[in-house]
């Protein structure tokens, strides 16, 4: 699907002495994006995890296309999936831990290297939002759970019951075995992890997250955690993971596919390359589920996927398509 896309590759627009770079100022990009010299089949763009990455991107693509900034692209768009109680593994309607309790993981991260996130905050239905507002209004990078929660209600976040009664009834019916198993690709992995680049050229990503169904009470997984579910650097492009996330934090997957990229690799590459240093070395990694999706500054994506089954959301040169990833595991 990639392949059929067209797109000015980085050493294209090296050699027009285009490559986009942190001294060229935004106004400059602007210039030539709009007077078609820059990659503007590529961007603006925003790619998302799994199917309801659909209805996600179209909100962050209203933001692009106003030339809003790829930062309020990935908040607003990931808002869609946190408010939806159909989707079982974000926000509001995501799946319990194993008590009861929804417990949210969210970090974002904007252009400059500035990043924001909340692990195991309880009742409040943006965590995204407060990430952002952790990057912005403090000192700090990441707030958990109590704190976390009391940052959100000073700053006029509502508290709220997350639990809907679809969830409430799949818990229980969990409950009746209590086993602890994630099952690849269903119910369990379906973290909205977003990537977008805006009409300036520059990069944000943001990744939400309720974690795995039925997990230890303060299980915190790879979501809010950066440079594991997520990882931008404005000079290379952003990756964003799904799935089980101790195996993405134990390798540090996002920020290794932006290391990858930086040193020559292709999105493509970086994200097989990632799904590699999990299958080389986590001996269990047939049973479970990672996805990686990135983007570098020239627009190019690349996805993989330990399993069959992990899809992505790609709203680029005015089409919104879900497009299946390839993966490692041939049965
Ligand atoms: N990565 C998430 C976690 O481990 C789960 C998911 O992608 O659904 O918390």
């Amino acid at each position: 699907m990639i392949n059929r896309r067209r797109f000015l590759s980085g050493s294209a627009l090296a050699s027009m002495g285009l490559l986009l770079s942190p001294s060229l100022k935004a106004e400059t990009l602007r210039k030539l994006h709009f007077h078609g010299i820059g990659n503007n089949e590529q961007t603006p763009l925003v790619v998302s995890t799994w199917q309801h990455g659909l209805a996600a991107n179209y909100a962050a693509w209203e933001i692009l296309k106003k030339e809003g900034s790829s930062l309020d692209a990935v908040e607003q768009g990931v808002r869609i999936s946190e408010a939806d109680p159909k989707v079982s593994s974000v926000g509001y309607g995501g799946n319990p831990d194993r008590d009861g309790n929804v417990t949210l993981d969210a970090c974002i991260m904007n252009k400059d290297g500035d990043c924001g996130s909340v692990a195991f905050l309880q009742n409040i239905k943006h965590p995204i939002s407060v990430a952002r507002l952790v990057m912005e209004k403090t000192p700090h990078v990441m707030l958990s759970g109590k704190g976390a929660l009391q940052f959100a209600i000073e700053n006029g976040f509502t508290k709220e019951d997350l639990l809907t009664e679809k969830a409430r009834v799949r818990w229980e019916k969990w409950k009746i075995k209590s086993k602890y198993e994630p099952v690849i690709n269903i119910e369990n992995h379906d973290t909205i992890g977003m990537l977008a680049i805006d009409n300036y050229g520059d990069v944000a990503g943001a990744c939400t997250t309720s974690g795995l169904a039925y997990k230890m009470h303060g299980r915190v997984g790879d979501s809010p955690i950066i440079g594991a579910g997520m990882y931008v650097d404005n000079e290379v492009g952003g990756a964003v993971a799904t799935g089980v996330g101790e195996l993405v934090m134990k390798t540090l997957g996002a920020f290794l596919i932006v290391e990858l990229m930086r040193n020559g690799k292709t999105p493509q590459q970086a994200c097989k390359e990632a799904i590699k240093r999990i299958t080389d070395k986590q001996k269990d990694y047939k049973k479970f589920q990672v996805g990686y999706i990135a983007i570098n500054k020239s627009g190019e994506i690349g996805t993989f996927s330990i399993n069959k089954g992990f899809d992505y959301a790609l709203y680029q040169d005015g089409e919104n398509e879900l497009i299946e990833s390839g993966y490692f595991l041939k049965f």
